[in-house]
């Protein structure tokens, strides 16, 4: 449900962008999502379905690009790539005490126009 705040930034940012360089019609557009925050596809494109009628967004293909996190082990400094769930240990020595850092992201990094 909290899609819908950052849909709607999403939205207003891409329009602003849009009229900044004079487009007639916004055809897709690309977001970035770490794979830690709680964000689901399917709810950002539900709410971008409803805000985006009767604006130049409107039909816009949404593509989604995952992003992972990074874990450190504090034990032995192993670094790997996560997702969720996230892991109980390290993969290397198994030790419980992981710094986990990124893959919380959202925001739009691309977008085509016509
Ligand atoms: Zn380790």
């Amino acid at each position: 449900m909290h899609e819908l705040g950052v849909t709607q930034g999403l939205l207003s940012l891409v329009l602003e962008e849009a009229e900044k360089i004079g487009a007639k019609r916004i055809l897709a557009i690309d977001i970035v999502i770490g794979e830690l925050s709680s964000y689901v596809d399917d709810s950002v494109q539900f709410y971008f379905d409803i805000l985006s009628r009767g604006t130049i967004a409107e039909g816009a293909r949404l593509r989604f690009h995952r992003r992972k996190g990074q874990a450190i082990c504090l034990d032995c400094g192993f670094r790997f790539e996560v997702g969720l769930p996230l892991p109980d240990g390290c993969p290397s020595c198994g030790s419980p005490y992981l710094q986990v850092s990124g893959g919380r992201e959202f925001y739009v990094e691309s977008f085509e126009v016509e």
